[in-house]
């Protein structure tokens, strides 16, 4: 009888397993299709400035619009694009779009956003990033200094002598580098010295249980603090609540990024709010 069991539980687990692979491959078929059928588009959501209440930056999010299945989300498919070798493609499609929409709403309202750009590991690592970075800034027009890069601990602490290499070829186009989901990967505090990094985005896991959550406030001012002695900026990500806002502007985070301050938006929205910052802004000045 328990062999039985046995049995049909390796049938039922062995079916769903094909299941798995077979939704799997069908979804790496579609997203073999969807650059060119135009399918993936970007939201931006807004970066605010703690002290003067404005928006520095944005950061641009990929989606997938499926044709069946809806709208599907990066968690989803960016493992996949990572795995099959796409996201080299699709990021260069990412790099290039955002950083021409930064231009447009630099010539459409007259102000310097800088566009930060997620770049998984597999991209990091690929060998002609600094080449694709480069074409994408010379062909849109965009000021270096204008995109932000966004890695993880985990493609830093790779490994080293490659990507200091990189790091520098990227540092010496200019373009500002930022570590994402910061205190979540595996890291050594010893390549925030050797790494130009401009700034640091405190994961969002640290910021939802604020203010109440002691550990996670201790957290989040230890790496305000020490990101502030290595002269790098921080971001918060994830902020949902105004006593959020309050608590990460006493312990004197730079910028703040969250549904509390925009949820990721697509362009046109983000061009009215760039207009509407700059009309109430001005008679101030
Ligand atoms: P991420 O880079 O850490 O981006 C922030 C994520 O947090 C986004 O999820 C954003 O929508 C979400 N978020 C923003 N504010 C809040 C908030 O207040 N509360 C909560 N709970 N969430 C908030 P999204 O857009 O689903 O992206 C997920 C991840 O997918 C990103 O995390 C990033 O690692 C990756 N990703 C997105 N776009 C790209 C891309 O173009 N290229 C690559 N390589 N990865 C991307
Ligand atoms: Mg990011
Ligand atoms: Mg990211
Ligand atoms: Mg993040």
């Amino acid at each position: 009888h328990a062999k039985n069991c046995g049995k049909n539980n390796a049938k039922l687990y062995s079916s769903s397993l094909t299941m798995q692979i077979m939704s799997h491959v069908k979804l790496e078929v579609g997203l073999r299709k969807a650059l060119k059928n135009e399918e993936l588009y970007l939201l931006y959501q807004p970066q605010i400035d703690v002290r003067s209440a404005e928006i520095v930056g944005v950061e641009a999010l990929v989606r997938w619009r499926h044709p069946e299945r809806g709208i599907i989300s990066p968690n989803e498919f960016i493992p996949l694009a990572e795995e099959t070798g796409l996201i080299v493609p699709i990021g260069e499609w990412v790099l290039r779009t955002a950083c021409s929409q930064a231009k447009a709403w630099q010539r459409q309202t007259k102000r310097l956003v800088r566009m930060a750009v997620n770049l998984s590991a597999k991209q990091f690592k690929d060998e002609n990033l600094t080449q694709i970075v480069i074409s994408a800034l010379h062909d849109t027009g965009l000021d270096p200094k204008l995109l932000e890069l966004e890695l993880t601990e985990g493609t830093l602490m790779d490994d080293a002598r490659a990507t200091m290499a990189t790091l520098e070829q990227l540092r010496a186009i200019g373009v500002y580098l930022s570590i994402d989901d910061f205190g979540t990967g595996y890291s050594s505090m010893n390549y925030l010295k050797r790494f130009d990094v401009r700034a640091l985005k405190i994961d969002k896991s640290f910021i939802c249980g604020l203010p109440q959550d002691s550990e996670n406030a201790a957290i989040t001012r230890a790496i305000i603090a020490m990101a502030h002695g290595l002269k790098m900026a921080v971001v918060a990500e994830g902020v949902e609540t105004d006593e959020q806002l309050v608590l990460l502007e006493e312990f004197g985070c730079d910028m703040v990024q969250g549904f509390y301050l925009g949820h990721p938006s697509p362009h046109d929205s983000i061009t009215l709010m760039l207009q509407k910052v700059c009309t109430i802004a001005a008679p101030a000045k």
